[in-house]
């Protein structure tokens, strides 16, 4: 696919950051192409067309390309953020990381209760938060009716956490 192959070269892997061991994808550099980011929206929006009433996007590479997303779709767009980030009344959803955990967070009353919901974020690895925003969305009466993702690693087998939410899931690059 074409789209993909101009995405493998723009995106840059960079070894050992920010710790050793880890490949980390940059994909600041597609922002600096105007017609790539354009068609790397046109393309999540096919994915989504017709199927949701509202996307969510997690903090924060996820707001890159959820907000043009539902812009185009001509739906909500609902921002789920890292916790203490967004004033009160919130609704909370912790989950573990290897060391410790994390809280995320949405405003209280802008997910409504049957909308179908498309979860969106940059990066899928092991699905640890990916999972946490599906709950969190579930936890609100919504259903969560699609994944989308720039880059869903496939080793980290984030796909078998999203299984029990019977959604599709999309991922331009693996
Ligand atoms: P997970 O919870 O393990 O699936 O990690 C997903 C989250 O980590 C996403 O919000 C990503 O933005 C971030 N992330 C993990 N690895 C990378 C990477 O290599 N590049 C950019 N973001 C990453």
């Amino acid at each position: 696919q074409e789209l993909v192959k101009r995405l493998n070269q723009t995106i840059e892997n960079i070894p050992d950051f920010p710790i050793d061991g880890i490949q980390f994808k940059d994909i600041s550099t597609i922002f600096l192409d105007h017609q790539l980011y354009k068609d790397v929206i046109a393309d999540f929006v096919q994915f989504s067309k017709g199927k949701i009433d509202a996307v969510c996007g997690i903090e924060s590479r996820g707001y890159l390309f959820g907000v043009a997303i539902a812009s185009a779709l001509e739906v909500p767009f609902i921002l789920i953020r890292k916790a203490g980030k967004l004033p009160p009344p919130v609704i909370s959803e912790s989950y573990d990381l290897e060391y410790g955990s994390a809280v995320i967070e949405t405003r209280e009353g802008q997910i409504e209760k049957g909308q179908r919901i498309l979860i969106h974020d940059d990066l899928l690895a092991t699905g640890g938060t990916t999972e946490a925003a599906a709950k969190l969305v579930e936890k609100q009466g919504a259903e969560v009716s699609q994944f989308s993702f720039l880059i869903g690693l496939k080793d980290l087998k984030g796909d078998e956490k999203l299984k029990k939410f019977n959604a599709e899931i999309y991922r331009t690059l693996e």
